[in-house]
């Protein structure tokens, strides 16, 4: 079944709020199997949207609209389809009913353009709105379905859920199930050399992306069952893991963080952080992560070389000789503030974020990683490109990712 989707609303089109609806039902339509080949914003504009109307009846068998379907004279959407494919509209009693009483206990008084919210073109489907007074209505019109939706995403996201969900699944004969690979450590272009042969399968297909400072591959699978897809996932997903493996940090809405949390909590290890040009941020998002206090003791920003000094403890004479950004001073400051905090691991990171401060010895996106555990100690120079922001995200992430290369006994590449 083709489908696609209009979303109506001026704001849309003025970019004051993103298409979250389209996102939202295109990614369960794709769960089940429905191919949607368009997503169309138009505003609140009855001949523009009759525009649209006209081209997507002639290319699909499922359109669904959003929004529009307010008390207000420019909420249209109702209307205009109903106008469209020739249908009247008729009031529905027992939603007319549920207006009066929704007034009624927020003692609110009723206007005649609520009743509007009540009016269906004949032979819809009804779709009650359990958090809003805005129900919204399927209709069938030459093998055509139509599904209007309000715009609100807490009143969209459970009505599709509960009604929209199990009448689609009835026409529905493949199911597609997805599952991601997050990688960290290897580029895009790397990860696509490495697994080249898989990307060429047509079923699961296998995607890659890049993400916010790592690679990710998308397998899907399309099949009549979900147990056969899982399985046809499984096995991609082994192929995958035999030559990415220890790259591979998470799956699906995993984080790196909230991986390493994990493992320092399953290992009963514990942390200590001493950052420079990333200001907190490594500590931020461990401690983004809901028991963190469990592992994580102790976090320092120490920005000035007084700081490291006084703080850290990190000596004068390391400083004056390679500098707050070398190798040594994230040496000093690793395994200072393990000591500090007596805590299992201490990592630590100095680095130039820029866009000031760099030389042509040390470059802007330079930053050294100190990780100190018992009597190991691993330093990770790297050089990252981009902004001040990916230089910092970058330098974070590496660090997370020594961590849990560390806990895994994988090699910590430095
Ligand atoms: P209401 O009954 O609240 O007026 P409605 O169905 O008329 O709902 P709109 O008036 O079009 O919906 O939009 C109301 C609000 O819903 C918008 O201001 C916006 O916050 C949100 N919204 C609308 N469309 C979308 C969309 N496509 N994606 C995300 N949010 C949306």
């Amino acid at each position: 079944m083709k489908c696609e989707i209009i979303s109506v609303g001026t704001e849309l089109l003025l970019g004051q709020i993103a298409n979250t609806d389209a996102k939202f039902i295109s990614e369960k339509l794709s769960s089940l199997g429905i191919d949607v080949y368009f997503h169309t914003n138009v505003g609140d504009n009855a001949e523009r949207l009759k525009e649209c109307l006209r081209i997507a009846s002639n290319r699909s068998e499922l359109i669904i609209l959003t929004g529009g379907l307010g008390p207000t004279m420019d909420d249209l959407t109702k209307e205009t389809a109903a106008d469209f494919f020739g249908i009247p509209l008729v009031e529905d009693v027992n939603t007319k009913l549920k207006i009066e009483e929704y007034f009624q206990k927020s003692n609110r008084e009723i206007t005649s353009n609520n009743y509007k919210q009540a009016l269906f073109p004949v032979g819809s489907k009804i779709l009650p709105n359990a958090n809003g007074t805005a129900p919204g209505c399927i209709f069938e019109k030459d093998n055509k379905k139509i599904i209007i939706l309000p715009g609100p995403p807490s009143e969209l996201i459970p009505m599709f859920d509960n009604h929209v969900y199990p009448y689609l699944k009835m026409f529905s004969k493949e199911i597609i199930i997805s599952k991601v690979l997050k990688i960290f450590g290897l580029g895009e272009s790397k990860v696509e050399t490495m697994v080249h042969d898989i990307l060429m399968s047509e079923n699961p297909t296998v995607a890659p992306l890049i993400s916010d400072g790592f690679v990710t591959l998308r397998i899907t699978a399309k099949s009549s069952d979900s147990k056969s897809a899982k399985e046809m996932i499984s096995k991609t997903e082994s192929s995958i893991r035999d030559i990415l493996g220890e790259y591979i940090f998470g799956t699906d809405t995993d984080t790196i963080e909230f991986v390493v949390l994990n493992l320092l909590k399953n290992k009963k290890l514990t942390l200590a952080t001493a950052e420079s040009c990333t200001g907190g941020l490594l500590s931020e998002k461990i401690t983004n992560i809901p028991g963190a206090s469990e592992v994580f003791k102790f976090g320092a920003v120490t920005y000035s070389n007084e700081a490291k000094e006084k703080i850290l403890g990190v000596s004068k004479n390391t400083i004056d000789r390679y500098g707050a950004v070398s190798e040594e001073t994230a040496r000093e400051m690793a395994i200072n503030v393990r000591n500090i905090s007596s805590t299992d691991y201490g990592i630590s990171i100095t680095g130039i974020a820029g866009p000031d401060g760099g030389t042509s010895e040390k470059p802007v996106g330079l930053v050294y990683i100190g990780l100190s555990y018992k009597d190991e100690l691993y330093i990770k120079k790297i050089i990252s490109s981009g902004n001040r922001q990916k230089v910092r995200l970058n330098s974070v992430m590496n660090a997370m990712d020594m961590l849990r290369r560390h806990m895994l006994g994988l090699k910590i590449d430095y």
